[in-house]
């Protein structure tokens, strides 16, 4: 990849071709690469889980300059607000999965009441519903409850659903909700991107929007309004935030838009969203 592919709108950090060029030519490209994306930053990770520097160091050298970094379990808790206090690129989260709610009690919700009262810019995540994996009233009610506590300390609420859409919008409607709402990995129909909108609702793609077998996916990507669009590596379970640019690239494709005005109204909606969560 060289500077020229780049400008002509492919994805900064594609595979590597075996073309023969000089180590002088290749050395001053990625030279080239790594300080034009410092200086532009050009990218938002919207959900992952990494914190350490080795996983964010290759994503901002792609230009990726912010991440919004979600905790599963309350043990992340302590980290993840340590980390987003110290590193203006990190944007923290707390909240507990739909996959571990077993360990949701009064003290982890007390625990969860202190560290948002005492962290302006914390948000709430990564909470949800969960089909493939048990105690589903258990994650209703864990859900319903982070949700209330969302709404009552103003702070954007990173969603995570996976078969469960007729619950979560059942839960949804009619009840006091977060200023804003990313549904991560967005699985829904489309169909149901409307009325997510009214109800303050961003929509984040991951890498398998790049897959052309997950057709469903990829035609929700090219429906949503462009206004609620954002990007994600879900790392490390999803890709690793280096592949953004790719994501990206793939998202611009699917809209016929270029991909210089995709990464922007990308990177915008981010911006806008995050300002607006008051983070
Ligand atoms: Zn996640």
């Amino acid at each position: 990849m060289t500077f020229n592919h780049w400008v002509q709108g492919s994805s900064p950090c594609g595979p590597t071709t075996n073309s023969p060029r000089a180590v002088r030519g290749i050395f001053f490209d990625f030279l080239y690469l790594l300080v034009y994306h410092l200086v532009m930053q050009k990218y938002i990770d919207a959900h992952c889980h990494i914190l350490s520097d080795e996983s964010i160091w290759p994503a901002v050298a792609c230009g990726v300059g912010q991440f919004v970094v979600n905790a599963t379990t309350p043990d992340d808790w302590g980290k993840i607000v340590e980390v987003s206090n110290r590193d203006n690129r990190i944007c923290g989260a707390i909240g507990v999965h739909p996959w571990y709610v077993s360990g949701w009690n009064d003290g982890v919700e007390t625990q969860m009441s202190e560290l948002l009262k005492n962290n302006p810019r914390l948000m709430i995540g990564e909470i949800g519903l969960d089909k493939n994996h048990p105690d589903l009233d258990l994650q209703e009610s864990v859900f319903m409850r982070q949700l209330q506590i969302a709404h009552d300390f103003g702070r954007i609420a990173h969603i995570h659903c996976v078969g469960a859409w007729g619950k979560m919008m059942d839960i949804l409607r009619g009840r006091d909700l977060p200023p804003a709402m990313v549904f991560h990995c967005f699985s829904g129909a489309p169909e149901l991107a409307p009325e997510l909108v009214k109800l303050g609702a961003f929509f984040s793609f991951g890498c398998g929007i790049c897959d052309e077998k997950h057709i469903k996916m990829r035609d929700v990507v090219a429906s949503v309004p462009e206004n609620r669009i954002l990007v994600e590596s879900d790392a490390p379970d999803g890709a690793m935030p280096d592949k953004i640019p790719e994501i990206v690239a793939e998202i611009a494709k699917l809209r016929n838009v270029e991909f210089e005005q995709m990464a922007d109204i990308i990177y915008n909606n981010t911006m806008g969203l995050l300002n607006g969560g008051k983070i």
